[in-house]
């Protein structure tokens, strides 16, 4: 007989950790116990060696799908005499518990009972398991057990209430636990908050998207607008409503197989769709897809997902076509997920309500993941992953805050050597999202139980989050330049401390100079960073109007290019803008007025594209960069000239023979579909020589990327095929590379230079 103790750190409550071990403690004829503490799980196995062994093995490689297990220590103890094994409940006096765990996707066992007309459960749009269900979004405090949940006004029947109590069942402590007798219920009504008397509000809610109109969906993170996304006017009339003119909607399909029918799905873009985080996942549009124009216009991907709660899965059944699924806000507000909000925002925007009485206590967004170069990267992490924490090689000696950047915000917060990263909040522009964003930290820093006492925040100083950062009571204060943060988010996730060549290209970000960077190699360590290189930069007429107008950006760069004569008269693309605009512009290119110059790598994406797709105008950010990328032939090897310039520290790359060039393509008539994969060819030749040249200087170190533009599939892969051979070439998945990650790279950088966690390597 032996005896040890198991202990497991990770995201083990609230998955149906402990009955899985109860079951296969019995198994493997172990005795002995299981229970919940601060840490995670302990288990106390006693038994036979050879059991004890296989006991062991099987928690190390069969964990629940839901769990995550960061880490096992086991040590010998005393062996007691048990002849069963228990599950023993929590230490109430204790104190409070490790993360809640991310809510989770609506499991098989679950959708067959939803389905059968034979179980009690038949058609419950909350029927869930220890294996699924909402976890996060219903939490309202930690430990994470019923009470402190929105279910807590919810009484179990008895039914459901031996199901919870006993080990043997599925749902064993399965907090949200329901069923139609003593859960919540589903209601639908008119925009004006009216219930209607019907018997079924999913088929009302179905026979509604049948007739072309929009219904507004309470899910697990907030609501959703739902409609016929096969149908153009449909589509175009949830655009008109919501004002959104032509960012891409994402579809929620019914299965498998009908995701199939939408898209091309490689077997990682299929294991990514299919996983219990359930993110929109990006892939390629079939040409044969029964999805209306307007979904995505001018885009050969789609975002598409899979029902992820059961809600879902009865609608889709329900309604028999695919649904366009997009997040229940006015353009640039945040997310209404409390009924009474969602009917005063968007009653203008649904034709019919289905709500219910189940309250989201933490909005959620869906998450965006794609494929790059055969492995899942997290374009922006909310529902399913957050609060999951990310496990880094650095201590946090103390509890740190950072605030992110401007854009596809993010916080995170850092203690011990856990990062957690908060969900998705979106541009911090207005007061709306604002508050979200201060009420997402106080929400997460209250469950986590951190007082945090080192604030990061970016270096711009009028980003919204650098306000909050500087208004916040505590005293230490680091502002982190936004690229160093960008390369460090990626090196944290490889666990890498530095140094290393970081190549951060993205659309922009406040520089130590005070201009926009954003087409960056650094050589940083966790603290600090050296300018290696970046790119001749352009000029922005007219600031953040330029942006919206990248056409201002083409003429800058023909101006550049040509050295103040350019080729004008032969491109299309001027012929679409005012001979009033070009005038004014061309003046403000002579003045140094409002013509601030940016290096970002994202405006040769906006102008070029701008130029070659005679697109004048973005009608959202990163618009015509994302068309321009996905216009790209895949199977173009050549390339266009570019200099690198050694003169001077930082060095620079010079695209200008490339725009020259590029000008004499259009004149040729060669297609976009060419100059863009040129164009692609181009940039990756001209990093990966500089690359190389550093690596001449600075030999042995390995390569990071990291940034928006690393969002970018061909660019990636690309420089991927380019440097592998020759170097360690990182890049990111579980951390967005956008303005996403950043604040996971302000936190340890804030961390490493308060508590000196690493000597300065880089001087
Ligand atoms: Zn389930
Ligand atoms: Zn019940
Ligand atoms: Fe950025």
């Amino acid at each position: 007989m032996q005896g040890l103790r198991i202990q497991i750190r990770g995201i083990v409550q609230g998955v149906g950790f402990r009955p899985w071990i109860y079951r296969l403690a019995r198994e493997e004829g172990i005795a002995g116990r299981v229970r919940n503490d601060t840490a995670g799980v302990t288990i106390d196995a006693f038994g036979a060696e050879p059991s004890i062994e296989a006991f062991l093995g099987r928690v190390r490689s069969d964990a629940p799908p839901s769990a995550a297990i960061c880490d096992i220590e086991t040590a010998p103890i005393a062996v007691e005499a048990l002849d069963e094994f228990s599950i023993v409940e929590s230490d109430a006096a204790g104190a409070p518990t490790v993360a809640i765990p991310p809510d989770l996707a609506t499991c098989p066992a679950c959708v067959a009972e939803i389905f059968d007309p034979r179980d009690r459960r038949y058609g419950y749009p909350f029927t869930n398991c220890t294996n699924c269900g909402p976890r996060f979004t219903i939490a309202r405090d930690v430990p994470y057990d019923r009470s402190r949940t929105t279910m807590a006004v919810f009484e179990m029947c008895p039914r459901c209430r031996r199901e919870y109590e006993s080990p043997d069942d599925r749902r064993f402590h399965a907090q949200p636990n329901a069923c139609p007798a003593c859960g919540p219920s589903l209601v639908a009504m008119t925009p004006e908050g009216r219930p209607l008397d019907v018997a079924d509000p999913v088929a009302e809610a179905a026979w509604y998207v049948a007739r072309g109109l929009i219904v507004a969906l309470k899910g697990i993170g907030g609501f959703h607008l739902a409609c016929d996304a096969t149908s153009e006017s449909t589509v175009a009339r949830l655009r008109a409503r919501k004002r959104r003119q032509q960012k891409p909607f994402a579809v929620m399909v019914r299965d498998v197989s009908a995701a199939f029918e939408v898209a091309h799905l490689t077997t990682e873009e299929l294991a990514l769709l299919v996983s219990a985080a359930r993110p929109i996942v990006l892939v390629r549009r079939r040409e044969t897809a029964p999805l209306a124009d307007a979904v995505a216009p001018r885009n050969p991907l789609v975002g598409l997902l899979l029902p992820y709660s059961p809600l879902h899965h009865l609608l889709l059944d329900a309604a028999k076509r695919p649904l366009v699924m997009t997040s229940g806000n006015l353009s640039e507000e945040p997310l209404a997920y409390r009924n009474a909000e969602a009917l005063e925002r968007l009653g203008g925007i649904a034709d019919l309500f289905l709500a219910h009485d189940r309250e989201i206590e933490t909005p959620c967004d869906d998450s965006v993941g794609r494929v790059i170069a055969g492995r899942p990267v997290v374009l922006r992490r909310a529902r399913g992953y957050v609060p999951r924490p990310l496990k880094t090689a650095c201590h946090f000696r103390q509890p740190v805050l950072a605030c992110g950047a401007l854009l596809k915000n993010t916080f995170c917060l850092g203690t011990g050597d856990l990062l957690h990263p908060g969900p998705h909040i979106g541009d911090l522009e207005n007061l709306d999202t604002y508050r979200a964003y201060e009420e997402a930290i106080d929400r997460l820093q209250r469950f986590l139980q951190i007082e945090p006492e080192i604030i990061a925040h970016d270096l711009h100083p009028h980003y919204l989050s650098t306000s909050y950062a500087l208004a916040r009571p505590e005293t230490m204060k680091v502002a982190v330049q936004h690229h160093h943060a960008h390369v460090v988010s990626c090196m944290t996730e490889h666990g890498l401390t530095g140094p290393v060549l970081g190549l951060a290209y993205d659309g922009t970000g406040y520089g130590l100079d005070g201009t926009a960077w954003g087409g960056e190699l650094l050589l940083a360590n966790l603290r600090s960073f050296h300018r290696l290189a970046t790119f001749r930069p352009v000029r922005l007429p007219g600031g953040d109007t330029a942006i919206r107008q990248p056409w201002r950006i083409a003429l800058a760069l023909l101006d550049d290019a040509f050295a103040g004569t350019p080729p004008r008269p032969v491109l299309p693309l001027f012929h679409a803008v005012s001979a009033t605009d070009v005038t004014a512009v061309t003046t403000l290119l002579r003045s140094t007025f409002n013509v601030p110059s940016a290096h970002g790598v994202g405006r040769f994406f906006d102008a070029i594209g701008a130029l070659v797709l005679e697109r004048p105008l973005s009608s959202y950010e990163g618009q015509i960069a994302l068309e321009w990328n996905l216009a790209a032939d895949p199977v173009e090897t050549t390339s266009y000239p570019f200099t690198l310039n050694h003169d001077a520290e930082p060095w620079h790359i010079d695209l200008r023979p490339m725009v020259r060039a590029i000008v004499a393509d259009v004149g040729g008539g060669w297609s976009p579909a060419t100059i863009s994969a040129r164009f692609h060819n181009t940039l990756i030749e001209a990093t990966a020589t500089l690359v190389r040249a550093a690596a001449r200087r600075h030999s042995g170190l390995p390569v990071v990327l990291s940034g928006g533009c690393f969002q970018n599939a061909r660019l990636t892969e690309g420089l991927l095929g380019a440097l592998a051979p020759e170097f360690a070439v990182y890049r990111h998945e579980a951390v967005p590379p956008g303005d996403g990650g950043v604040a996971v790279g302000q936190a340890v950088i804030a961390s490493a230079i308060v508590d000196g966690i690493q000597p300065d390597t880089t001087n």
